[in-house]
């Protein structure tokens, strides 16, 4: 099976089954730009409460931060993206396509150099789609500018957030004092962020609008790398807690060359995505610099005093920062199992191909589902009481069309773990039949159990 082909049945099936839609659909659509569906917002707000547990809630030495999204804009010019947060652009001069000179460098195999003070060596570099000559390349500011207030001028300039932890930085001092913390610590927050993209790619992969799991982890300058390999640890557990196979993802340590200048050690983690390795997220030393900027620009002071040597200073910082929407592409990559000749016994359906999603149970969108055999009124109506029995622990879909068969490939499709039939038998005994998703194993469970059966299985 090539690997684009199973790319595009993953963007079909979440289309089809309500996890991810293109945007705007009924006018066309808008380039990038998706919406997560009923599944998808399941999915999406599964994998963000348990980013919180784990790095906020279940640690004593995190808390959680939820600021802006517009802020005032010297924030951006402070930390450096007023001036330089751009791409270079070019143009076809045939066809007027528009192109990152950079990614256009990288798929021909050039390691493009970061120097944007010098014109960089094209190497020939022709439109890739037409072969027509390239124009020069301009830097494009990446920010989303808007206007607040009724006038359109340069006083009223405002930019939607390009990152979260601007917000986190300017909040330093705040979050000290209100909470009286103790080096180390570090601040997380979830949000939207927003970055005018010149090209976009990859379904959900790159987009102008994007959620990103943020944390700033502040400490004294001489811990740094023992905290840094702690949180390259810590990372690699959330990716094998989300399902990600060890052997897809891969540590890409950015040189000295490549870095921003004020960080001292950039670990990429990439994942091999179908459409090939990518940055699922990154893991920066950034010493002292935002700190240090937002003291300069803001004239107050964001120093930290320690309460024992009352030494002051300004503390260093890693940034373990991911994208939400990256990491639901992923787990709906890693999850994505197609069974050739199919898993099911019965006649009707033991040639075909079937797919399961193997979700991890904590993310999947539906917990349980409840399959009467029959449509039949006494049937239903047991159905329905233990739907809404389990409805009030779990998310619960009810299905009553089809053949049992086929409604358990609907099930596995999306992820669902448990399937419980309630047959004639169970009119007389009060006994159901749960199936599990991965081994297909049946067990016959009274339904008095049922709540009981279930905290096992999902804890
Ligand atoms: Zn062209």
């Amino acid at each position: 099976m090539e690997q684009s082909n199973s790319f595009d049945k993953i963007v079909n099936l979440a289309k089809q089954r309500g996890f991810i839609y293109p945007s705007s659909e009924i006018y066309g659509g808008l380039s990038a730009a998706y919406d997560y569906g009923p599944l998808g917002v399941e999915l999406k707000n599964n994998i963000k409460q348990a980013w919180w547990k784990m790095f906020v809630t279940s640690r004593a030495d995190m808390v959680g931060l939820d600021s802006a999204i517009i802020m005032n804009p010297k924030i951006w010019e402070a930390s450096g993206h007023v001036e330089n947060f751009s791409d270079p652009l070019v143009d076809c001069k045939s066809c007027h396509k528009r192109f990152r000179e950079d990614h256009l460098l990288e798929n021909k195999g050039i390691q493009p150099e970061y120097d944007k003070t010098k014109p960089r060596d094209r190497k020939g570099l022709k439109c890739p789609d037409c072969g027509g000559e390239l124009t020069p390349a301009r830097q494009f500011n990446l920010m989303l500018k808007t206007f607040l207030g009724p006038l359109e001028d340069s006083a009223s300039v405002a930019y939607l957030r390009p990152e979260t932890a601007g917000g986190i930085f300017v909040n330093f001092k705040n979050v000290l004092d209100s909470m009286r913390l103790r080096l180390p610590f570090g601040i997380a927050q979830i949000g939207k962020a927003f970055r005018n993209e010149i090209t976009t790619e990859n379904f959900i992969f790159r987009t102008r609008e994007f959620e990103q799991f943020e944390i700033e982890y502040f400490v004294k300058p001489e811990d740094w790398e023992q905290h840094f390999s702690e949180w390259q640890k810590v990372m690699k557990q959330w990716c094998l807690f989300l399902g990600l196979a060890q052997d897809d993802l891969v540590e890409h340590e950015i040189g000295p060359k490549d870095r921003a200048f004020y960080s001292k050690r950039t670990i990429d983690f990439e994942y091999k995505f179908p459409f090939g390795q990518k940055e699922l997220f990154g893991l920066a030393y950034r010493t002292d610099y935002d700190l240090t900027q937002h003291q300069k620009f803001s004239g107050q002071d964001l120093s930290y005093t320690d309460p024992i040597t009352k030494e002051k200073f300004t503390p260093h910082v890693i940034e373990p920062s991911l994208g939400v929407d990256r990491t639901v592409l992923a787990v709906l990559c890693a999850a994505y199992t197609e069974i050739e000749g199919g898993r099911s016994t019965t006649t009707e359906s033991n040639k075909e191909k079937e797919v399961v999603l193997r979700l991890p149970y904590a993310l999947a969108p539906i917990k349980i589902a409840v399959l009467p055999l029959s449509k039949k009124e006494h049937l239903s109506e047991l159905s329905r009481s233990i739907l809404m029995e389990l409805k009030k622990k779990w998310v619960v879909m009810y299905d009553e069309t089809a053949s049992i068969g086929k409604r358990y490939r609907r099930q596995d499709e999306i992820g669902t773990p448990y399937c419980v039939t309630i047959d004639f038998e169970s009119l007389e005994d009060h006994k159901v039949t749960v199936r599990d998703r991965d081994t297909m194993q049946q067990d016959r469970v009274a339904i008095d159990d049922l709540e009981s059966y279930f905290n096992t299985k999902f804890n």
